[in-house]
């Protein structure tokens, strides 16, 4: 039986790779941080899995996990991942989303397990920031436009110098948005579905959003999931971007939302428009070329933007007639 480590496993992408890797019979632990709020929720969905109190921050944590649970793989989910929260804490998240993979891989090499362990690294669309070239590939250059998106390229670049230097298999997997019934509330998407489920059970009459006109390159995690497990699953380790290479707007999610809901009339009957909720500097248009996924993983999303909205707000439509 392989044995995986999964750090973020309370997250959103955490919970869609633990469902994968149980379905494939892999013994799963999972990291948690100190502060964290869903460990309740998650063992009510996985009660046979083993959670351990650890910080990225912490090299201490990190060695004692890995030394208990030895992993045949290890998945760094955990991070600092909400764009806003990185501005108003930057050092935080350069700590936690940059160093600590630093320390996860400087704990690899502690036990001498660079040849036997593989490694996988959350990478993520803002890399490119401000990017020129459209769509973007693992070629495109990176010009990270947050403190999210800068401890992102560190921890990208770091672990592309270890897999060279010391053997590591590692794999980046370059994310673009991808999105679900276990994405946080704080994130454009569910704020939406989740206000949009309140409107039609009649709690609230309305809800403001910042910039409708962005678009982004919106998939479901459960299938991005998929992409991450089959990344370790190569000979060789590498780097792959996993997209839809399709956008949407904010505007797009906003309808689509209230069409599924069937509330009543327009959406600016409910939405205000706040200046004030967007981002201090917005992006050009990421979108992703999945190409490389295609032809080496054989991997592509297969959940459409219109039954990524639909699961989603059926989801939290649910929860309240619950
Ligand atoms: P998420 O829901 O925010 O999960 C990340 C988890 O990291 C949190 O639930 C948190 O869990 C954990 N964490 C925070 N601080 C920590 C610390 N000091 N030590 C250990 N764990 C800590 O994010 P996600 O959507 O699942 O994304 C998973 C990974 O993919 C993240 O690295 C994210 O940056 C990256 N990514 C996501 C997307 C996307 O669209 N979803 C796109 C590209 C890349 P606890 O506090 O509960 O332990």
């Amino acid at each position: 039986m392989k044995s995986a480590l999964v750090t973020g496993i309370t997250g959103q992408d955490g919970i869609h790779l633990t469902g994968l890797l149980l379905s494939k019979g892999y013994k799963v632990t999972g990291l948690h941080s100190p502060n964290s709020k869903n460990v309740n929720v998650f063992s009510a969905l996985y009660p046979q899995v083993s959670l351990r109190n650890g910080d990225l921050a912490d090299y201490g944590s990190l060695l004692k996990v890995i030394e208990e649970t030895s992993p045949d793989e290890i998945y760094n989910l955990g991070a600092i991942s909400f764009i806003d929260y990185s501005f108003k804490h930057p050092e935080e998240t350069a700590n936690i989303s940059g160093l600590g993979v630093v320390r996860l891989l400087e704990a690899i090499r502690f036990f001498g397990v660079e040849k036997s362990l593989r490694f996988y690294q959350a990478s993520s669309s803002e890399i490119f920031g401000r990017v020129t070239k459209f769509p973007q590939d693992e070629t495109t250059p990176f010009d990270p436009r947050s403190p999210y998106g800068v401890a992102k390229v560190f921890a990208h670049q770091t672990c592309r110098n270890y897999r060279e230097d010391y053997g590591i298999h590692i794999s980046c997997g370059i994310l673009f948005n991808h999105e679900g019934e276990h994405r946080g509330k704080e994130f454009v998407s569910r704020k939406i579905t989740s206000h949009v489920a309140q409107i039609k059970s009649g709690l609230i009459k309305g809800f403001s959003l910042g910039a409708i006109n962005s678009r982004r390159d919106w998939g479901y995690a459960g299938d991005y999931v998929k992409a991450i497990w089959l990344m370790l699953q190569q000979q060789k380790p590498d780097d792959y971007v996993i997209a839809t290479g399709v956008t949407h707007s904010v505007e797009d999610f906003l309808i689509q939302s209230f069409k599924v809901a069937g509330v009543d009339g327009h959406y600016s009957k409910y939405v205000t428009l706040d200046k004030g909720l967007e981002r201090p500097r917005e992006l050009n248009l990421l979108v992703g070329d999945p190409s490389k996924a295609l032809k080496v993983l054989g991997w592509k999303a297969e959940t459409t933007f219109s039954e990524l909205v639909q699961l989603m707000v059926e989801h939290d439509i649910s929860i309240l007639s619950n």
